[in-house]
């Protein structure tokens, strides 16, 4: 298995078609994709640790559809469709499981949300439904529906365990011809002819034609390297997993009010996060992945308030891991101003795991054979300076 999983020891050539520096869900997922179009491209993902060690390996593995806006909406009801079948293609599993994800809503305002996106899902094709407080309860029929105004349920979002998924991507993309190099930091890039040489921790210079810059909240470090100024920024997250129970909970629910938000995996645990959002501003901490008393605190009175046979329960594991926020919500995708070949796909803020499969299909289609989409048009790094980012979706969460 770690034969297939990359190696801190595998040989990199001198010069590369397409070098992926970060070896998380993105980087990863991008390069299998491309593997599988363009066969005869020499490719390797660099990766400065272990695999799983960024955000794709520290999140929530939520996927769902409820989302306000249109396009994300139908990607993610094609990143939904690609799931059901990941299992098989990657050959592993991934503990994939469509509960559901259950919004609530406690304020007028959250629930003017739910209303007005319902109704978007239906028209994209979405299969969500607006349901009353007593609905809400025979979903999750612990709840405490106290101050509950409406809630929007989806029968086919779901949740799924981060690892495999990442793992399945990485041993696939070997398999198929991709170099990974793990333990190995990219720390200096600068411009080479059409491409760029790549300065790496072993001491080793490589040249690439093409660069993807996939390291999502630490991007804007390389990005320095070459001048390019993207507003993206890492912004922390903690979350906690508490010890197995026994089944009592479908969906992954989310408070929308609070920020909230809980699932139980096959495994029984309860895999529980908030948002602290007076952390954000923090840029000097940001990256830092320590857990700290006052996130715990305060998701223990939310959740306790909410969904009460939660009092008492152990917590077995709190970590900490970043978003990389760009300041619309959307990703920010394709080749940098000012660098056509060197390329970003980061600023995933929340919901990168969730978005990967479609967008790095996406991404590797437009590296492979130029093929564009009303999503990549959407993502383009340049829309921050021309002043094309001015729409901010309405359901992160975090
Ligand atoms: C607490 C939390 C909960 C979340 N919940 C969800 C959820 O439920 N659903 C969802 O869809 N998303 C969720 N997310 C967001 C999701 O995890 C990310 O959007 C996604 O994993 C981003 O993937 P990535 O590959 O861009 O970044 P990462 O997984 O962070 O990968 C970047 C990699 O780059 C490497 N790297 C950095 N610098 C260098 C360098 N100089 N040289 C070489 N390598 C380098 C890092 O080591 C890292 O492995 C959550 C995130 C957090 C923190």
């Amino acid at each position: 298995m770690s034969a297939a999983l990359g190696s801190a020891a595998l040989a990199l050539p001198a010069e590369l078609d397409l070098a992926v520096i970060g070896g998380g869900v993105m980087g990863l997922a991008t390069a299998y994709n491309l593997a599988l179009l363009a066969p005869a491209l020499k490719i390797a993902v660099i990766e400065r640790s272990y695999l799983v060690s960024g955000a794709s390996g520290r999140n929530g593995g939520g996927l769902r559809m409820q989302w306000g806006d249109r396009g994300n909406v139908a990607l993610m009801i094609e990143s939904i469709g690609l799931c059901k079948r990941l299992a098989q293609e990657l050959g592993i599993n991934l503990w994939f499981r469509q509960g559901g994800y259950l919004f609530l809503a406690r304020s007028a305002a959250a629930e003017a949300r739910l209303h007005r996106n319902a109704e978007l899902h239906r028209e994209v094709g979405a299969p969500t439904r607006l349901l009353t407080p007593a609905d809400a309860l025979t979903i999750a029929p612990h709840l405490c529906a106290e101050h509950l105004r409406l809630a929007s349920f989806n029968p086919e979002d779901g949740v799924v365990f981060p690892w495999p998924f990442v793992w399945g991507y990485a041993a696939k993309a070997v398999e198929r011809g991709v170099l990974l190099r793990t333990h190995t930091e990219v720390q200096g890039v600068s411009p080479a002819g059409d491409g760029y040489r790549l300065d790496l921790s072993s001491g080793e210079q490589i040249r690439a034609a093409r660069v993807l810059n996939a390291t999502g909240a630490w991007s804007g470090h390389l990005n320095r390297h070459l001048g390019i100024d993207l507003p993206n920024h890492p912004h922390r997250h903690e979350i906690f997993s508490s010890e197995p129970l026994r089944p009592f909970l479908d969906p992954l629910v989310v408070d929308l009010d609070s920020g909230l938000y809980f699932s139980q995996s096959t495994r029984g645990e309860l895999v529980t996060g908030i948002s602290l959002p007076e952390l954000v501003g923090y840029r000097d901490d940001t990256l830092k992945q320590h857990s700290t008393l006052r996130f715990l605190t305060t998701i223990a009175a939310t959740l306790t308030a909410l969904m009460p046979i939660t009092a008492g329960l152990k917590v077995l594991r709190q970590w900490a891991g970043p978003y990389d926020v760009s300041p619309d919500g959307d990703a920010i995708v394709g080749p940098s101003p000012g660098h056509p070949n060197f390329w970003q796909i980061c600023g995933f803020t929340g919901h990168g795991f969730m978005m990967a499969p479609a967008a790095a299909r996406l991404v590797a289609r437009w590296l492979a054979r130029g093929e564009g989409h009303p999503m990549l048009t959407r993502w383009d790094p340049s829309r921050f300076l021309s002043g094309a980012a001015a729409r901010r979706e309405d359901m992160i969460i975090g």
